[in-house]
């Protein structure tokens, strides 16, 4: 079995202290970049799509290849539901063979995130599959969601308690400052929160939005109890990067099996690089 839940290897990151990165993946290539490079270093791995990359590859495409990849490599991995929103979806998924979900519900007041959660957690469980929820609102584009910064909301270290309590929930992704895409300033990490969310939850935390995000910031992060890093733009700008430079390069190309190379080795960097910033080399 290689599609396993992150409930095993996030706790035990948070025992040994680091932490395991989440990459989002959109396709055979990247796949096999995040899947070999890990294999190479030894970490544990998540890979992660939201609904529109499952809709845009196909959940049952995605399954597949993650998992003859992770037999190839002899890599267990979790193939993780990045920001799903609705029972039925997430049903589905599980069905197909996903044991790692996020249920997004962070979008409600609070007793309909609860409730939303609650029963999310009681269908997964039932599949052991494990369940990330967010209390709090990250800013920035997630998938074709775009939060505005005035919409953004910290997340509260008692009602995370509460929450945490009320829902049976696995991790917890917290909002303290992080914002999905690319910063446009400096991000304030608030970790006098995070320190005083970490007192009152015993369940890993998660962090959203480390794209762009100084490194010395995500390892305190971690230090504070942070389990798992979510990356997704800054791979997909070295991806994209580097394959535009490639056709400008090469105005001519036009065999994927040119082309491809570069965009993945530069992905592939940005891979090794998160690995070495969470601590998890060697680790699986
Ligand atoms: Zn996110």
């Amino acid at each position: 079995m290689y599609i396993i839940s992150t409930k095993t290897m996030l706790n035990k990151a948070q025992r040994e202290g680091y932490a395991v990165p989440a990459f989002n993946i959109h396709n055979l290539e990247t796949l096999q970049v995040v899947v070999e490079t890990a294999a190479e270093l030894r970490s544990p791995l998540i890979v992660a799509g939201t609904p529109g990359t499952f809709s845009y590859a196909g959940v049952g495409n995605l399954v597949a290849i993650a998992g003859n990849l992770a037999s190839h490599f002899n890599q267990p991995l979790a193939i993780h539901l990045d920001h799903h929103e609705t029972f039925s979806d997430i049903e589905t998924k599980v069905q197909a063979g996903i044991r790692s979900v996020m249920i997004d519900g962070s979008h409600f007041p609070y007793h309909d995130n609860v409730a939303l959660v609650k029963a999310v957690t009681d269908l997964c469980h039932r599949y052991d599959a494990s369940v990330e929820a967010e209390l709090g609102r990250l800013g920035g584009q997630e998938d074709d969601l775009i939060v505005d910064a005035k919409d953004t909301r910290y997340t509260n270290p008692q009602q995370a308690k509460d929450f945490v309590e009320k829902t049976g929930i696995d991790s917890l992704a917290v909002a303290i400052g992080t914002a999905h895409g690319l910063y446009t300033a400096e991000p304030k990490l608030d970790f006098e929160r995070l320190a005083e969310i970490r007192q009152q939850v015993d369940i890993p935390l998660v962090l959203h939005g480390a794209s762009g995000l100084p490194a010395a910031d995500i390892r305190r992060a971690i230090a504070l109890g942070v389990c798992k890093v979510n990356v997704a733009t800054e791979l997909k700008i070295a991806f994209s990067d580097a394959l535009k430079a490639w056709f400008a390069s090469h105005p001519d190309a036009s065999d994927p099996r040119h082309y491809m190379v570069p965009a993945k080795t530069a992905m592939k960097e940005v891979v090794r690089k998160v690995i070495g910033v969470c601590g998890c080399e060697g680790k699986l």
